[in-house]
């Protein structure tokens, strides 16, 4: 008998309505004869909401009882989810994250799991019932409740499907799977049949907003075949796997970007051991994520720096800028903060050259300066004016074919 664990998110189980059509997919896969284990977010707009009660309180609530705020919105909904199960005649019992052991550290508001005790769903389970566990929260050993991050739920549902060794983790969701690009940028995205966990990552790390990062990183470590579908209309959504060793990957997944990106350089240093540490040592000691890096071949023995932020700690890394400035020697700090990343991501990049040329063709076709570069085995990214996103994504998406159906590959 197989088993699967399913995963619903807070617009799935949003209304009454919809937790009983949550309900009747439920019991649909169950005369498959599948066992199943369910995992549900909170109601959408619920942790939002109990966010911002938190926040008339109190600026910075205690990050203990936030978690024991937000852990309610699951609650409710493992609660009501076993409802309409038991009113459809189908055995079912709902656990929070407390009890059915999902043990995590101490970080509260970003636990991590450390372990899954699975004695007690695989009892249920083989008493014939189905099992609902609230997302998002574990609790440490010593009995404190934790949530694990903003879409956490995710990673409860696989972990959840690690643990028990489930065949496959379907996580439910309001889109139907994952799309080569954003299909508000270009209608013409296509939803990919499957992707690999690691072009999965790079997409969600970009923006691709579709699961919490830490939940790919997880299914990849344990092989968890996951399967984001819609929860709305019949479809097989998209697998995300490891690659096929006998099918052949097509070069180009998907095009990822993110928005909020912002650049700062430092111009005319002293091109010698030491000024990069001395540049990034007190951005990283204030705790801001430096992303692409750029160092220009020196001349005249001084050099020019670039790096790139998120937008959010635009300001405060010029600031840091600039009152590093006189020490450094340098001539001067420029910035920008209306900048955005365009990357092309696919693991077939790997064993094909010529897609940065392509890509770069592409790009100078409609006179889209390309600002900075860079690549990893699996990516390219650049960095453009914020004006042309659109445009690059949809040149980009139309030069790569991207809206052409591949051979079915599954
Ligand atoms: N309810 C939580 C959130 O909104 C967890 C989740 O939905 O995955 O972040
Ligand atoms: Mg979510």
């Amino acid at each position: 008998m197989a088993l699967f664990v399913h995963k619903y998110g807070g617009t799935s189980v949003g209304k009454i309505q919809r937790i009983k059509n949550v309900a009747e997919n439920i019991i649909k896969a169950r005369q498959r004869g599948d066992d199943l284990v369910v995992v549900v977010s909170a109601m959408s707009g619920e942790t939002n909401r109990l966010v911002a009660l938190a926040h008339e309180l109190q600026e910075q609530p205690d990050p203990r009882e936030l978690d024991v705020l937000l852990s309610t919105g699951e609650q409710v909904t493992i609660a009501l989810l076993c409802m309409a199960l038991h009113q459809r005649g189908c055995p079912a019992c709902s656990y929070t994250g407390g009890q059915v052991k999902i043990i995590t550290d101490r970080a509260h508001t970003k636990a991590r799991i450390v372990n899954i005790d699975t004695d007690r769903i695989r009892g249920d389970l083989s008493e014939g019932k189905v099992v609902v566990v609230a997302g998002f929260q574990g609790i440490t050993e010593d009995g404190h409740i934790t949530t694990l991050g903003r879409g956490g739920s995710d990673t409860t549902a696989v972990a959840l499907a690690a643990a028990l060794k489930a065949d496959e983790c379907l996580i439910y969701t309001d889109v139907d799977g994952v799309y080569t690009t954003d299909p508000r940028v270009e209608p013409k995205a296509r939803r990919l049949d499957r992707i690999t966990f690691e072009e999965m990552l790079e997409m969600a790390s970009l923006g691709s907003k579709v699961l919490q990062i830490r939940s790919v990183e997880f299914a990849g470590k344990y092989n968890v075949p996951l399967r984001v579908l819609s929860s709305f209309v019949e479809g097989p959504g998209t697998l995300i796997s490891y690659e096929e060793e006998s099918v052949e990957q097509p070069l180009i997944s998907g095009i990822a970007f993110n928005r909020d990106e912002a650049k700062l350089t430092i111009m005319g240093v002293p091109d010698r051991p030491g000024i990069a540490s001395r540049i990034l040592g007190p951005i990283a000691g204030a705790n801001i994520e430096v992303d692409m890096i750029v160092q220009n071949v020196g001349e005249d023995g001084t050099t020019d720096f670039t790096f790139t932020v998120h937008r959010n700690e635009y300001k405060k890394a010029l600031e840091i800028l600039r009152s590093v400035h006189t020490e450094l020697q340098a001539r001067e700090i420029a910035g920008d903060d209306t900048i955005v990343k365009v990357s092309l991501v696919g693991v077939g990049m790997r064993s094909h050259a010529g897609i940065a040329a392509k890509m770069f063709e592409a790009l100078a076709k409609e006179a889209i300066n390309i600002q900075m570069i860079s690549t990893s085995e699996i990516k390219i990214s650049v960095v453009l004016d914020e004006k042309y996103l659109e445009l690059a994504v949809r040149c980009l998406h139309k030069a790569f074919d991207l809206e052409k159906p591949r051979d079915a590959v599954t």
